[in-house]
């Protein structure tokens, strides 16, 4: 027996299909949606609907913004020559909030996986060796320290090191598996301070 209605339940199985919804919190969800004011959730529809027309990827380091190039690319305050590798734009957040950090990013989307069948194409390596024909006296990988991570910075070690430029790999004081968004700023400063040459 249907115990809900055919659109709730719609609404539960959109909402339970995404990352870290369990079935549980999109019947919270769904039924909190329901209750809502329609202006509320024609509101969340159209930010949602929006967001995904509006936000691009920058053409420069590839993190998700509203401009052709984003902020920190386009601030001549930022030390060009230096460039930080992220997994997400999360990631790329993070190191932003500490506000310590003075050159600029280039973001992956992801992470090199032989388990998961995603291979160095299908992550931004190509437009990163495309952006060292320009000035550039440092790259600093700060993938995360998880197996996938660690198997991106070897790879973009090896790639790096013909061409001369400086290759550093973040410190492993970053807790082993953890993303960087979560962890807290002294810690991603450590490890910034502390990188090594791979
Ligand atoms: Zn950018």
């Amino acid at each position: 027996m249907d115990l809900y209605s055919g659109h709730i339940n719609k609404l539960i199985d959109e909402l339970a299909a995404l990352p870290g919804i369990g079935t549980k919190s999109a019947q919270r969800l769904a039924f909190h949606m329901i209750h809502m004011p329609k202006e509320k959730v024609e509101r969340l529809a159209k930010t949602m609907v929006e967001a995904k027309e509006n936000v691009k990827y920058c053409k420069e380091c590839y993190t998700l913004t509203d401009q052709e190039i984003c902020p920190v690319c386009s601030s001549s305050k930022r030390d060009h020559t230096t460039i930080m590798v992220v997994e997400n734009t999360r990631d790329l957040a993070a190191y932003e909030k500490t506000g310590k950090y003075a050159g600029v990013y280039h973001v992956l989307h992801g992470a090199i996986s032989p388990m998961l069948g995603i291979g160095p194409n299908d992550i931004r390596l190509k437009e990163l060796m495309e952006r060292l024909q320009g000035e550039i006296s440092e790259v600093i990988v700060a993938t995360n320290s998880s197996l996938e991570g660690e198997t991106t910075a070897m790879y973009i070690g090896k790639l790096i090191k013909p061409t001369g430029i400086k290759v550093t790999r973040i410190a492993s004081g970053v807790p082993v598996g953890g993303d960087l968004e979560y962890i807290d700023e002294v810690t991603l400063l450590r490890a910034l301070e502390g990188r090594t040459e791979l």
